[in-house]
């Protein structure tokens, strides 16, 4: 099972994706689970993304894909993953899909949690992470509405894509996810 899940901030992504993990028994990669912990560490690349990661602004599409393949080509990745945050940009969609086709993996499905701004918004405020404040929470929104919402037509037209009410309650919009995969 591969599969990339879609949503913006607070949509519910990662609460998905750890729940799908234990039922489908392969790994959760979120990009942004990574690149808090680079910080953490204070990697290299931790001190290279900090201020995009902290001001709500997209890591450069060139070292998200850089990190992306490194992550792909870990051995827990072969035979299945759900990535959750990735791709956000049109260009890491088209990366995506090249890495996919030489590494020869076939995208299962992509599924977008579709959730309304207003939830959204009172979501980011609840869980309070760090980098969630007024500001932040907004320009991560923007952000999603101008660079990753475009590329669900790309998954439209591809036919990839399933989109799950996100609005619902957890286990609800759990189970729209594996009826969306054939899972009952
Ligand atoms: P997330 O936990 O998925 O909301 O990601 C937290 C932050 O990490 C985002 O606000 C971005 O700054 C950065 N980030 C995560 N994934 C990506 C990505 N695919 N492209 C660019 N930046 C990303």
């Amino acid at each position: 099972m591969r599969l990339i899940l879609l949503g913006g901030p607070g949509s519910g992504k990662g609460t998905q994706a750890k729940a799908l993990q234990q039922r489908l028994g392969v790994p959760w990669i979120s990009t942004g689970e990574i690149l808090r912990q680079e910080i953490a560490y204070g990697t290299e690349l931790g001190h290279a993304v900090r201020s995009y990661v902290e001001a709500g602004d997209l890591v450069p599409d060139d070292q998200m894909i850089a990190l992306m393949r490194q992550r792909l080509l870990q051995p827990d990745a072969v035979n299945g993953w759900i990535i959750d945050g990735y791709p956000r940009t049109a260009f890491q969609a088209e990366e995506l899909d090249f890495l996919l086709a030489e590494l020869k993996q076939q995208l299962t499905q992509v599924i977008c949690l579709d959730v309304s701004t207003a939830v959204l918004v009172a979501r980011s405020l609840a869980r309070a992470r760090s980098d969630d404040t007024d500001a932040v929470i907004q320009r991560r929104i923007d952000r999603y509405q101008e660079r990753t919402v475009p590329i669900l037509e790309y998954y439209e037209v591809s036919k990839r894509l399933v989109r799950v009410n996100g609005d619902q309650p957890i286990e609800q919009v759990y189970q729209a996810i594996l009826s969306a995969i054939g899972v009952v």
